[in-house]
C-alpha cells in the first residue's frame, strides 16, 4: 500500500500547490471534452493556446502579429492549471514507471524503496525526489519537461531529411514551433503546452516515440539511481523560492554523485539493448544515446536561454552545468557502446537544436519588443 500512499501524497501535494483537485480521469469523458473544446477563450482554460494544428501547412502559417500574440499571451496572462492535461503526462509517467524499475532489477540492483514518478509543475528539467518517511520517494517530473521533449523530437523529425523527405516543415515553420515549445516551457509554470502539432507517421513517428521514451526513463532513471546508490541518505534539504508553485523543497547530493546517478541511469537503459543483434544495435544504440543527450541538450539550451532572458531556473545549482554532464556522459558512453556510430546520432541532434537557437532568439526579441 505504500504506493499508494505516495500516489496519495502526490496528489495532496497538488492539491496543497493549487495546481490541480485530483488526477482522477473524467466521469463523462464526452461532456468534459465538449465543454473544455467551447470555455475559456484563446487562452483561459486551454493550455495550447487554442486548438492544435491539424495539418504540417498550418504550422506558424497565422500572420506575424498573431504568431507573436500567441507568445505573447503566455508571458502576459498565465494560464490556468488544466487537469486534463496533467492526466495525460501522469498517464506517461505511469506508462514508463514500471519498465524503469524492472530495469534496476534486470540490472541486479532491485528497489526495496518505493518510489512513484509524479508529474508536478517543478520549473526544472530534473526531477525533484522527495522523500517520504516510511513509505518511500516520490520523483517529482516537470509537467513541461514532458511537453517540450515531446514537442522538439516532433518538429525534429517532421524537419530533418535524416527521417523522411520532403520535410513536413519548413525552416521557417520548424523554427517558429521550436519558438512555442521553449516559450511555453520557460514562461508557462507547467500549465501551458505549446500548440499540438499533428501526429508523424511511419519512420517519424517511431523514433519520436521511441526516443520520447527513452529520454523520459533516463530522466526517471537518474532518480532511481539515487536512491539505488544511496544518495538520498547524504543528502542537503535545499529550498528554492523561484519555482512555479512558490517555494518547493529538493535534495541537493552534490555534483559528483549527480554525475554517478548520470552514468548509472545510462548503464540501466543499456540492458535494453542486450537482446539486439548487430543490425537491431545498429539502430537502437544510436537512439538511446541520442535520447538520454536530448535531455541534457535541452537543459543546456533552455537554460542558457532562460539566463539570457533573465529567468530564473530553480534549483539551478543542484546539478552541475549541463555541458558538464554531457561531458561526463559522453565519456562514459564513448568507453560502453557496441556500435561505431552510437554517437552520431546524438551529434546530429546538437547541431540541429544549435543551429535553430538564433530563430527562436529572434522570435523572442520580437515579443520583448512588442510588449517592452
Ligand atoms: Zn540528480
Amino acid at each position: 500500500m505504500t504506493v499508494e500512499e505516495l500516489r496519495n501524497r502526490h496528489v495532496a501535494l497538488l492539491r496543497d500547490r493549487r495546481v490541480v483537485d485530483h488526477l482522477d480521469p473524467p466521469r463523462d469523458h464526452t461532456a468534459r471534452r465538449a465543454g473544455g473544446g467551447s470555455g475559456g477563450g484563446s487562452g483561459g482554460g486551454d493550455p495550447t493556446g487554442g486548438g492544435r494544428y491539424h495539418t504540417w501547412t498550418r504550422v506558424a502559417s497565422e500572420p506575424l502579429p498573431g504568431r507573436l500574440a500567441r507568445l505573447a499571451e503566455v508571458r502576459l496572462r498565465p494560464a490556468p492549471y488544466r487537469q486534463a492535461h496533467l492526466l495525460d503526462r501522469q498517464r506517461t509517467l505511469d506508462a514508463l514507471q514500471p519498465e524503469v524499475l524492472h530495469l534496476a532489477h534486470a540490472a541486479g540492483t532491485p528497489l526495496t524503496t518505493p518510489v512513484l514518478a509524479g508529474v508536478f509543475p517543478t520549473g526544472t528539467l530534473d526531477a525533484l525526489s522527495v522523500p517520504v518517511p516510511g513509505h518511500g520517494v516520490l520523483v517529482l517530473v516537470d509537467t513541461s519537461a514532458l511537453d517540450l521533449l515531446d514537442a522538439v523530437l516532433t518538429i525534429m523529425t517532421a524537419t530533418s531529411p535524416a527521417y523522411g523527405t520532403p520535410p513536413l516543415l519548413t525552416e521557417d515553420q520548424a523554427t517558429y514551433a521550436l519558438a512555442e515549445a521553449v516559450n511555453a516551457h520557460l514562461y508557462g509554470n507547467g500549465a501551458v503546452r505549446a500548440r499540438p502539432l499533428p501526429e508523424p507517421t511511419g519512420q517519424r513517428l517511431a523514433l519520436a516515440a521511441l526516443m520520447a521514451r527513452r529520454a523520459t526513463q533516463f530522466v526517471l532513471a537518474h532518480e532511481v539511481a539515487h536512491v539505488l546508490a544511496g544518495h538520498l541518505v547524504h543528502a542537503r534539504r535545499v529550498t528554492d523560492p523561484d519555482t512555479p508553485v512558490g517555494p518547493l523543497d529538493a535534495l541537493s547530493v552534490g555534483w559528483p554523485r549527480e554525475h554517478d546517478a548520470d552514468r548509472l541511469a545510462a548503464d540501466l537503459l543499456f540492458h535494453t539493448l542486450d537482446d539486439f543483434g548487430p543490425r537491431g544495435l545498429d539502430v537502437h544504440e544510436p537512439c538511446l544515446v541520442a535520447a538520454v543527450l536530448l535531455v541534457l541538450f535541452l537543459h543546456e539550451v533552455t537554460d542558457r536561454l532562460a539566463d539570457e532572458l533573465g529567468l530564473a531556473v530553480p534549483f539551478a545549482g543542484n546539478h552541475p552545468p549541463a555541458v558538464r554532464r554531457v561531458q561526463s556522459l559522453v565519456e562514459h558512453l564513448s568507453g560502453r557502446v557496441r556500435t561505431p556510430r552510437a554517437l552520431d546520432l546524438a551529434a546530429d541532434v546538437a547541431t540541429w537544436l544549435e543551429d535553430r537557437l538564433g530563430g527562436v532568439r529572434h522570435w523572442f526579441r520580437q515579443v520583448a519588443d512588442l510588449i517592452g
